[in-house]
């Protein structure tokens, strides 16, 4: 397994958003997480992304503990071997598309003229390479998750987690950036965590997960449904 919860609870004041969820992802794997608004589906992905640290419960990624690293281990860990996507407008407004997709590379110690090298491949692997001069108010946006996902992407993570990542998209751009996730994982052997209470988005997983009322409803893999009970 790549990444797994263990009893993860959490609590925002006195009540809980998570009660106890245990769940695990190959590598290479494609896991959609559903489930009416509310149930925790956010608050799981930022635990497993170590953006927040559960009440209880153990995170491990790669069959080590993360959820108790300080913040800056996390953080260090989230740039080196995870890519994150949110819902829209994670951009640097000011930076054109190549310069936005190269900052990470960037940040992580790569030289600039490799960096917008790479980034201008990435550009181009997501159908999107004309934008790159573009600054991000200048595009559509399906277009800036596309050059979002080539950012969280450019560094070859081991996990990307998506949160509704085609939640401020139409339909036709929602299902590009879907068709483009899912094949630029599957190239890689990149794990996908997906957010998303839409039925259509979920249907490009492997496996659907299902939350309520902060516990584990539903998972349609038999092997890991039961393996922590
Ligand atoms: P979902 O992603 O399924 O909509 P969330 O994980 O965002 O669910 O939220 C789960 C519960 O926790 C909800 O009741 C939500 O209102 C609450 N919650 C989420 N984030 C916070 C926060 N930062 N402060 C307080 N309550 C929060
Ligand atoms: P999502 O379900 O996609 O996270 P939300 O609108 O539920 O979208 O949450 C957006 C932001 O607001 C998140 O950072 C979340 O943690 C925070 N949030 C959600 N619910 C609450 C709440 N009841 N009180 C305070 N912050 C919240």
């Amino acid at each position: 397994m790549i990444i797994e919860t263990r009893a993860v609870t959490k609590s925002y004041g006195p009540s809980p958003a998570l009660r106890g969820v245990s769940l695990a992802l190959r590598q290479g794997e494609i896991v959609a997480v559903t489930g009416p608004s509310g149930c925790g589906k956010s608050t799981l992905l930022h635990l497993m992304a170590g953006i927040l640290r559960p009440d209880g419960g153990e995170v491990l990624y790669r069959g080590a503990r993360i959820d108790d690293l300080g913040e800056a281990r996390r953080s260090l860990l989230r740039r080196t071997d995870f890519g994150v996507l949110f819902q829209f407008g994670q951009l640097v407004a000011e930076l054109p598309a190549v310069e936005n997709v190269a900052l990470p590379l960037m940040l992580g110690g790569t030289g600039r003229r490799q960096a917008t090298a790479q980034a201008a491949d990435w550009l181009d692997r997501l159908g999107v390479a004309e934008l790159a001069k573009q600054l991000p108010g200048e595009m559509s946006g399906g277009q800036q998750q596309r050059v979002a996902l080539a950012r969280a992407l450019v560094t070859g993570p081991k996990v990307l987690f998506a949160d509704e990542p085609t939640g401020a998209l139409d339909t036709l751009a929602g299902e590009m950036v879907m068709g483009h996730m899912v094949r630029a994982a599957r190239t890689q052997g990149t794990s996908v965590m997906l957010v998303t209470h839409d039925a259509t988005v979920a249907a490009y997983a492997d496996r659907e997960i299902r939350l309520r009322d902060g516990m584990l409803e539903s998972d349609d893999d038999a092997l890991t449904g039961s393996a922590w009970g």
